[in-house]
């Protein structure tokens, strides 16, 4: 019992430190939270090779248990709130690292043995066995890390309510399947006997479910108004996760929409969060106006398609001439568009959208007898969210406010202040 106990003890600690420097990765920057992940590799490793002890139902080691099976929850829970083209970056370090690491341990012992100096034993068949072993071990974790998120992503259709639910069970599967895998190295390597290949098993099933209570938690008590992004097709998951998303991106599109020359969503994806990242460390602010160009599809249905794209392009024109040199302009959607704005107060925002709706409404009046305009929704960093997709979940729902209202105008946190119309 007491085993059980302190196991259940150095998850809460292990859990408890790495959920804090993720929680504070927008102040930190993700890099603390990163090396903290990667520096426990090695521990994990050499601790389930030689640390085991002995609860009820076999033989266990707190090195898997607690450490490896806290590692993919950790990621799990990365990947919850932030996205495969994020939580790709310490999979593929965590890869190379400890491969690097082995090739340099190899390097080492073509010097032969190490001078023996008084008190010291070093224990060369240990170095040995972990270089097979953290070959082993390493790259099961990037395949469990990978299929985790696959399954998990898979689960989200499945089970859509429950977020414990859905990294308890992922975690069960994964770790089911990487017991069975690194035993299989385990005992070639060290002999370890049958009976950690079953307690193990046990202990990792506990540990998903501690560790899918504690995201639970985590996520309550800290990201509560967060939005998960959307389920996204499993290929497309999978190609982000492998870097080939962006390989192909690279090759096939130029980042700018056809129609409007505004950035492409893909862009925003990819800018908005490094935005975010450049502005969090100072806490500089960071503005986003969503807008939506009004009854659109009415001016499709009576103008016909091609005045309808030549609409699009003029209200881009507009928000150019309207916005500052460095502000990004981006095809959110069809008729939606997105202006980041970095170092940009909510006032000013505010006050920038105003001028980009009255432009907007001037040209487009004289120009097109539908008369199109548009309402915008303004949110700012750090506010009002805490990561671009709580920045772009919150001006929506100003922009949602502002049709509710009437169409044709900004809504913000304050109303917006009246520019003088030329
Ligand atoms: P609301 O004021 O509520 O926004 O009304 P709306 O009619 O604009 O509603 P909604 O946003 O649903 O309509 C968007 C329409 O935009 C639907 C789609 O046919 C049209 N659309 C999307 N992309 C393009 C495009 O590239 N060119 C043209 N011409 N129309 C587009
Ligand atoms: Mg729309
Ligand atoms: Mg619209």
């Amino acid at each position: 019992m007491s085993g059980t106990f302190l196991l259940l003890a150095q998850a809460l600690i292990y859990f408890g430190v790495m959920a804090t420097l993720f929680r504070l990765r927008h102040m930190m920057g993700l890099g603390a939270f990163l090396c903290a992940l990667g520096v426990m590799h090695f521990l994990e490793t050499y601790l389930a090779a030689v640390f085991f002890i002995e609860l009820p139902f076999g033989l266990l080691s707190p090195g898997s248990t607690v450490l490896f099976s806290g590692k993919l929850a950790i990621i799990l829970l990365f990947y919850i709130r932030e996205d495969a083209e994020t939580v790709r970056q310490p999979i593929y370090g965590l890869l190379i690292g400890n491969f690097l690491m082995v090739a340099l341990v190899a390097t080492l012992r073509l010097y032969g043995p190490p001078v023996s100096l008084p008190g010291y034993n070093p224990d060369l068949v240990l170095i040995d066995q972990m270089g097979a072993l953290m070959v082993w071990g390493t790259t099961l974790l990037f395949v469990d890390s990978i299929a985790l998120i696959l399954i998990y992503e898979k689960l989200r259709r499945l089970v859509p309510r429950s977020v414990v639910l859905r990294a308890g069970l992922s975690l069960a599967i994964i770790l089911t399947f990487d017991q069975l895998g690194f035993f299989v190295g385990l005992h070639m390597v060290t002999g370890t006997p049958l009976g950690a290949l079953f307690g193990g098993w046990v202990a990792k099933m506990g540990a998903a479910a501690v560790y899918a209570a504690l995201i639970g938690l985590y996520l309550g008590l800290f990201e509560r108004d967060a939005t998960e992004l959307a389920p996204q097709p499993l290929r497309d998951v999978f190609h982000k996760l492998t870097y080939r998303h962006k390989y192909e991106e690279l090759l096939g599109k130029s980042g700018f929409d056809a129609l409007t020359g505004a950035l492409t969503r893909e862009r925003f994806e990819a800018l908005g969060q490094a935005t975010l990242a450049r502005c969090a460390p100072a806490r500089r602010p960071v503005s986003l106006a969503i807008l939506d160009v009004d009854h659109f599809k009415s001016i499709n249905d009576r103008y016909g398609h091609v005045t309808g794209d030549e609409v699009l392009r003029r209200v881009v024109e507009c928000l150019r001439t309207e916005s500052r040199s460095d502000d990004l302009i981006f095809r959110y959607g069809g008729e939606e568009f997105v202006v980041l704005c970095e170092n940009m107060p909510h006032d000013a925002a505010l006050a920038s959208a105003e001028r980009m709706r009255l432009a907007v409404g001037r040209t487009l009046a004289a120009e097109f007898a539908a008369a199109p305009t548009i309402s915008i929704g303004v949110a700012t960093f750090p506010e009002d969210g805490a990561d671009i997709r709580g920045l772009v979940a919150h001006a929506d729902a100003h922009l949602y406010e502002a049709k509710r209202q009437g169409r044709d105008r900004v809504v913000g946190n304050r109303p917006a202040p009246q520019t003088q119309e030329a």
